[in-house]
């Protein structure tokens, strides 16, 4: 057992074509692990402290952050207790437009935090796989949209119906899953590539006529992997397998979020994830909390007209600091 806080990390992206026609003022300042918020109606100034602070709103300023630097700095530490086997966890908060799903996916060449985690996860399997040691993954993806989960790499023509959305089941040792969700297997960083492809299609298809659809859904990217070795014992075969569950979490735009409910649970300490919608935080119970090893980035735009989005954004990111998971690694011993 393994207790340790959820890292949290927070990232400004550069100013949009809006942004910048309307001359807005920049409001955010880094400065090692800190960010600072200068807010334009009221003149105070807010200080934040987190385990990372990214900026990323000029490439030409040498303190730049890099979609790689995001990687290497939060995502791929994750990697590496994976290989572990432990259950890993990143999530990314922040207001719809803030950079979530830059970050996580990336967009053309400027990949993001999924493309390279997978592509490392995969060179590295191939380093070690031999004899002795068989690597197996799969990987599922749905969204959470409306209170309903719903597979996006099956399509509909498989279930021959519309779609229809899945539950929420309890392991008594792993813990939440959801039933009957597609479970496919991936052996390499191409199969992964084709997969994102359908699931990004299956989303675009059910968004038709709704162009808000992904601000207000959730999407979960879920690998398990697992490491197999086979060890000879007295002339017995023995199998020792560890496995780790990795979630790579886009969220709704948090905005959805800052209801007077949701403000009134945030003051009670609550270890949670701030969407009234249960499923998801169910789903992401071990995530948050139990047996996983977590970090969280909060996107936020560096424009004084969204000032108070990202204060809220930055005060959950505070709070999520004072969440502890205790990890352990998911090993399995059998004759
Ligand atoms: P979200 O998923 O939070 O709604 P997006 O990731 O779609 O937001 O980002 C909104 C826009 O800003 C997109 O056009 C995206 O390419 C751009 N953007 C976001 N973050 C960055 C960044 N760090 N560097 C460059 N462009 C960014
Ligand atoms: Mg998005």
């Amino acid at each position: 057992m393994e207790n340790s806080a959820v890292t949290v990390a927070v990232r400004v992206r550069p100013f949009n074509a809006r942004e910048k026609a309307e001359k807005a003022l920049q409001v955010i300042y880094m400065n090692g692990q800190e960010t600072a918020v200068q807010h334009p109606g009221n003149k105070q100034r807010y200080n934040f402290m987190y385990d990372f602070s990214f900026c990323s709103v000029d490439d030409c300023d040498p303190t730049f952050v890099s979609q790689q630097t995001v990687y290497k700095t939060l995502a791929k530490p994750l990697l590496l207790r994976a290989f572990e086997g432990f259950n890993t966890c990143l999530f990314a908060y922040g207001q719809t437009g803030s950079g979530k799903s830059y970050t996580m996916m990336g967009f053309g060449e400027e990949e993001g935090v999924i493309p390279r985690f997978c592509q490392e996860l995969f060179s590295r399997l191939a380093s070690m796989e031999n004899e002795e040691v068989k690597c197996h993954v799969e990987m599922s993806l749905l969204e959470v949209y409306n209170e309903k989960i719903h597979d996006l790499l099956v399509t509909r023509e498989q279930t021959n119906q519309r779609r229809m959305p899945l539950r929420v089941r309890e392991h008594p040792v792993n813990g939440p899953y959801v039933a009957d969700l597609s479970a496919n297997i991936v052996s390499s960083y191409n199969d992964v590539q084709g997969w994102l492809v359908l699931g990004n299609k299956q989303r675009a298809t059910a968004a038709t006529g709704m162009n808000d659809k992904s601000s207000r859904s959730h999407s979960v990217l879920t690998l398990v992997m697992t490491q197999t070795q086979t060890e000879f014992v007295e002339g017995e075969e023995h199998d020792h397998s560890i496995t780790s569950r990795i979630n790579l979490v886009d969220l709704a735009g948090s905005e959805r979020c800052n209801s007077a409910k949701t403000k009134q649970s945030m003051t009670q300490k609550t270890v949670f994830i701030p969407y009234r919608e249960s499923v998801l935080t169910w789903l992401l119970k071990e995530s948050i909390g139990g047996n996983s090893k977590t970090a969280m980035i909060a996107t936020i735009s560096p424009a004084g007209s969204n000032v108070e989005e990202t204060l809220s954004t930055l005060r959950y990111a505070q709070q999520a600091r004072t969440i502890i998971n205790v990890a352990k690694v998911n090993e399995d011993t059998s004759a």
